[in-house]
Formats: C-alpha cells, sequence, structure tokens
C-alpha cells in the first residue's frame, strides 16, 4: 500500500509500505475513504519540532474496515467508521470517567494518510455509522476525527453555556469548529478574532455572531465592547502560540473560563491575567470518543455540516501539495482521497 512519510521540513512523500496487519486480537484494518492533514501535523512541516528519522504521518481518517481481530466485537469488515486521532479502550477508568485521550491503554497511530490504517483498540476508538453514508457526508464525518471533536472540546473546557458570550481565537479549522460547538451549545454571543475574509464567511456560517479582525490590545478592547466592557464568559483558544494564549487569557471576563486545545508551543503562563483575574484554563487533546455518539448523530442528521473547513481536495498521491498549501496558508484544511 501507499502511505506518506515525512522526512524532514517542507518533505514529505507518499511511498510503498507494508500493508498493515492484525498483530493484536483488539485490532482492525481499515481501508481509507478520506484522510487529511492537521494543523499539528505543520509542526513538524515546518521545522519547529524535529523530525529525527523518517516517519509516517497522519492521524485523521474514515474508513472501511477490512478486517479484525478475534477479540474485536463492535465494527465488522464492511463498515463505514471513524476513528479518534488517539485510540482508546473506552473500558479503563480513565476512559470511564469521559477522559479517553489519557486512556491507560491508548496511544497514536502508524501513519493514517494512507491507503491501510492498523487501529488498535478498534472497539474503544472506532464508531459505525447507521449505513454505508452517502458521498456529501464523508467530509463531516472525516472532521469528526479530530477538528470538531477539539474544537469542542474547547468549548466543553471554556464552559459554554446557552446565551453566554464567547470568544474564539484562531481562525483555523479548529477555531472554525469551536465556533460551530459554541453556536450548538447555545451561546449568545459568539465573536471570532480573524483577519481573512474567507475563514470570517465560515465562522459567520458556523454561528458567530461578531468577527474581531484585530489583536493584541486592540483586539481586547474590541471584545470588551461587545461584552459588557468585562470580557467573555468563555475564551477558546485554539493556536497554541505565546501570544494567542495570552490573546485568551486577556479575553476573558474576570472569573471567566479559558478552553485550551492548540497543542501548546508555551514558555510562560502570565499570572497576572489568571490568578488575580480568577480566569481559569482547561484543556488538552479532545476525548474523541467521549464525543463522538453525539457529534456523529448530529452529522449525520445534517444538523452540522462541520466538513465546510475543507476547502481543498487532492488525491493522497498529491499529499506533498496537501502540506504546502495549509503551510501557505492557501488552504485551510486539505482532504485527501486515497
Ligand atoms: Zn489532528
Ligand atoms: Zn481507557
Amino acid at each position: 500500500m501507499r502511505g506518506t512519510i515525512i522526512h524532514g521540513p517542507r518533505d514529505v512523500r507518499l511511498e510503498e509500505r507494508p500493508d498493515p496487519t492484525i498483530v493484536d486480537p483488539t485490532d482492525a484494518v481499515i481501508r481509507t475513504v478520506a484522510a487529511c492533514v492537521c494543523g499539528s501535523d505543520l509542526w513538524r512541516y515546518r521545522g519547529i519540532q524535529e523530525v529525527t528519522r523518517p516517519t509516517p504521518i497522519g492521524h485523521e481518517y474514515v474508513g472501511v474496515v477490512e478486517e479484525v481481530g478475534p477479540a474485536v466485537t463492535s465494527v465488522r469488515p464492511g463498515q463505514f467508521v471513524v476513528g479518534g486521532f488517539l485510540t482508546s479502550d473506552n473500558t479503563c477508568p480513565v476512559c470511564r470517567a469521559g477522559a479517553h485521550a489519557n486512556c491507560q491503554h491508548g496511544g497514536g497511530y502508524d501513519g493514517c494518510q494512507a491507503e491501510l490504517i492498523r487501529v488498535r483498540n478498534a472497539d474503544g476508538t472506532l464508531l459505525a455509522t447507521p449505513e454505508q453514508p452517502s458521498e456529501d457526508l464523508v467530509p463531516s464525518l472525516l472532521a469528526l476525527s479530530d477538528v470538531m471533536c477539539t474544537g469542542w472540546h474547547a468549548a466543553v473546557c471554556a464552559d459554554v453555556r446557552p446565551g453566554g458570550t464567547v470568544v474564539v481565537v484562531g481562525d483555523g479549522a479548529v477555531g472554525l469548529s469551536g465556533v460551530l460547538a459554541a453556536a450548538e451549545l447555545g451561546a449568545g454571543r459568539i465573536i471570532a478574532m480573524s483577519r481573512h475574509a474567507d475563514r470570517q464567511a465560515i465562522a459567520r456560517e458556523f454561528g458567530a455572531t461578531d468577527v474581531v479582525a484585530e489583536r493584541g490590545d486592540a483586539g481586547v478592547e474590541a471584545v470588551k465592547e461587545l461584552t459588557n466592557g468585562i470580557g467573555a464568559d468563555s475564551v477558546l483558544e485554539c493556536v497554541g502560540t505565546d501570544e494567542s494564549v495570552v490573546q485568551a487569557l486577556r479575553s476573558a471576563r474576570p472569573g471567566g473560563m479559558v478552553g485550551w486545545v492548540g497543542v501548546p508551543h508555551v514558555t510562560d503562563l502570565p499570572q497576572e491575567h489568571m490568578f488575580w483575574k480568577n480566569v481559569g484554563l482547561r484543556g488538552g487533546p479532545a476525548p474523541v470518543r467521549a464525543y463522538l455518539p453525539d457529534l456523529l448523530q448530529r452529522v449525520w442528521d445534517r444538523g452540522i455540516d462541520p466538513g465546510k473547513v475543507f476547502d481543498l481536495t487532492l488525491p493522497l498521491s498529491e499529499v506533498a501539495e496537501a502540506y504546502a498549501a495549509m503551510d501557505e496558508r492557501r488552504a485551510i484544511k486539505a482532504l485527501l482521497r486515497p
């Protein structure tokens, strides 16, 4: 089969790799229907995170079950499945508490931007759709494997409530998904911080009531003007840089909550915007399997269309172009078809 390997900064290649097989009885092998490039893949692509040797890459996918191990009971060959970006058993005490991203027996993947994928912990990771989805649902189902669940997690961690005020820092695919999550959770005012017209348009489609293009002090002032002069009840931090985290903390009202889900590359947390303002900070990798049943139903019922974040579709053979387009911000998020 063919799979994507990252060799170093700005060097990803589709290469011939051995077909994955069932190793553990709890494994499944999936034939990929669609996969995509994640913002977090770009940390390595840009050389911010070192690549020490050629490494299979990719962790977002949907596909059809090809084969299952003897212990797998919840999915069977032929079913269309969505899986999260980390595997989980869905049975350990951590999973039972809803924190599947930290499952005691969980882990990552060996490259999902590929034609075939070995999924460990298949029962606790994969969720089958009620029947084969129509083609137009595939992007939104794919969005559930990471970005939509991550945006949802940001909103949950930020304690978004019906009628509440929300700021979303970051207009990438996760930030836009966070806007959609806040809208679904009933927020009254959703302020998207974005400087790009195309992303602002999707944010509005997803439920943003206001857009703030300014950053830094001007951004904080603009948020305060829209929130009775005090800042937002809930802030979703969907970038992960020093600047974006400070922007998020400063956009929260006293006693407000920040949900952070952008993989943090942060050196310092400014106490003056936290402790002295009673502002909370909570978040981390999303427990995808905890949110999947609910979000899959919303997609299946066509209540939400998170797949709108994919503005570029390419064959898997052009994976290098998918990375380049996202790196150069020519695309919000690239969908790959084997
Ligand atoms: Zn991802
Ligand atoms: Zn677990």
